[in-house]
Parts: structure tokens; sequence; C-alpha cells
């Protein structure tokens, strides 16, 4: 639920009575897709804002920790990851990053709102910058249509960028679509998803565990990350392998990673991993 009075932007979550707020400078696009409400404002600190259905997506202040965090330690997990499934992501924050791996040699985008993607390619030019790269392909589709499609092995990670568990990213956390994934994934496949807050929303990492283990993940776990533009100010994604532990990744090549972050390091990676200790208890 959002609210603009006197020119502050607020999203809020009425279950927690509580809210962030970012100042305005105005308002710079708006529009109704098939499927959401999308918006793009300038803030006074934050940079530019897109919202859908009035919930923070982006800013250009923070975004870099949660693309880096959906991203590099899903592909450094992976030893070889050249096939890779985005699901979402239509600001194409996590696409740039994916590209920045030497290793990857197709990308396969699969959002359901191309006009997300169009409103991210005029307002978000850092983050679309990568969009022409030769390896990515594009599909506009609801990603579940998608792997349900999708030939048995044939990606080696899949990221789901989706948003919230409302609307049409709901079916992106249905035990259908995990098995479908744990079915197109190779055999030391990896996949990572957005998972919310672990103040706010501990019941939705129990079932993500829950669902990765049903469907045969062998290793689930929850990388921490400070967020505070989304719920609580505190963010997860949560990692699953096919035949690994999702404690291993390749710790040198995360070292000599040749590319700028400006979030992740492999101390950050590990660092991510430690649970607090009423996340370990709930997930026994
Ligand atoms: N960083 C964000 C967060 O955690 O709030 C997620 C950002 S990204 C913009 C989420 C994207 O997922 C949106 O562009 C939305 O259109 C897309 N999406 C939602 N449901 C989807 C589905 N079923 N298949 C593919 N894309 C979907």
């Amino acid at each position: 639920m959002t609210i603009q009075v006197d020119g502050w932007f607020t999203e809020e979550w009425p279950g927690e009575k509580s809210a962030i707020s970012l100042k305005l400078v105005r308002k710079l696009h708006e529009e109704k897709s098939r499927f959401q409400r999308i918006e793009v404002f300038e803030t006074e600190t934050f940079g530019k804002l897109l919202t859908l259905d009035g919930l923070v997506m982006v800013t250009d202040r923070d975004n870099f920790i949660y693309h880096e965090m959906i991203s590099h330690p899903a592909l450094y997990t992976h030893n070889n990851p050249e096939r890779v499934l985005i699901v979402g992501g239509g600001d194409c924050g996590t696409l740039r990053e994916v590209l920045k791996h030497p290793e990857v040699k197709t990308v396969h985008m699969v959002e359901i709102d191309e006009r997300v993607t169009r409103v991210s390619e005029m307002f978000y030019p850092d983050l679309t910058e990568s969009n022409g790269d030769p390896r990515v392909e594009f599909f506009f589709e609801d990603g579940i249509r998608w792997v349900e499609q999708a030939a048995s092995g044939s990606y080696d990670v899949i990221i789901v960028d989706g948003s919230d568990p409302e609307g049409p990213a709901a079916v992106l956390f249905s035990e259908d679509f995990f098995r479908h994934c744990h079915r197109v994934l190779s055999a030391s496949g990896v996949m990572v998803g957005q998972s919310e807050s672990p103040l706010f929303h501990l019941e939705l990492i129990k079932h993500y565990h829950a669902t990765a283990k049903k469907v045969g993940f062998q290793d689930v776990a929850s990388l921490h990350f400070q967020q505070c533009t989304y719920p609580s100010g505190w963010w997860t994604v949560t990692v699953a392998a096919k035949d690994q532990s999702v404690a291993q990744f390749r710790e040198q090549d995360a070292a000599k990673r040749p590319f700028k972050t400006r979030y992740y390091t492999p101390a950050i990676h590990r660092a991510a991993m430690a649970q607090p200790a009423f996340v370990e208890e709930a997930l026994k």
C-alpha cells in the first residue's frame, strides 16, 4: 500500500504497522501495464525509485546490494555456470551482474511484463547497459510456463528475481515451480531466489527451504544482507544446490573476479551464510 503526502512516497506494511518513506522531487513516469502499475519517481536522496503496484523495487542508491547478492553467490557456487535462466528481474540489474561472469555463455531472461524492461531502459541506463549483449535472449512470458516447457537439464543456474509473493509472482514460490526448476537444472545445478525478510517473513523462508528440500535439492541456505528500502531493511536470497553443499563456493575465483563489485566479496559471501539463532531455530 502506498501513500503520497506532502511530497513523500510511503510504502506501508499494514501487517507490521510500519512503513518506509522517501522524500520526492517529482514523479517521472506512471503507466498501467497488463500486469501492474509501474511508476518512477525522482527522490531527494535515493536517486530514481521504481515501484510496481506501489511497492519499492529499485532505487539508484541501494540496488547494487540486492543485485550483487542475488547473482554472484549462486554463480560462484556452480563450478561452471554456462547456461543461466533469470526469471523476473525486469529492471535488468541482475542481468548486468550475471553477464560480468566470463563463464556465462547464454542467458535467457524470462520476464512476465515487457513494460518493466522498457521503462527501465528509459530511466535506468546503467542497469540496462548490457541488454544488447549477444549472450542474452529476452522472452516476455510467465516464468512458470517457461519452466514447465523447458527441457530437462537445460540450465546450470536459475535466478528467480521476482516480486513479492503476491500477484503474478506468487506462483514463483509454489512447489510446482520449484519442481520444474529442479528438473530443468543440470545435475550440478544451482537455484537462487529472493526470499524476503527474516524479521517479517520467516514463515516464507521456512516454506522456501522446505519446498526446495521436498523437490530434491540437496542443500539450501539463505544469505542475509541489509536492504534499507525493502520491508524491515533486512533481506535474504536463498540458494539451493542439487548435488553439493551451498557452503562450498569458488572462493579463489571470487577473490580474483575480473570485474568490480561494490558490495560482494568472498568474505561477504561467507559471512552472509551465518544464520541468526532465531532463523537457525526456525529452520531446524
Ligand atoms: N528486487 C525486487 C524485489 O525483491 O522487490 C524484484 C525486482 S524485479 C523488478 C521483479 C520482476 O518480476 C517484475 O518485473 C515482475 O514483472 C516480474 N515477475 C513477477 N511475476 C513473474 C512471473 N510469474 N514470471 C516472470 N516474471 C515475473
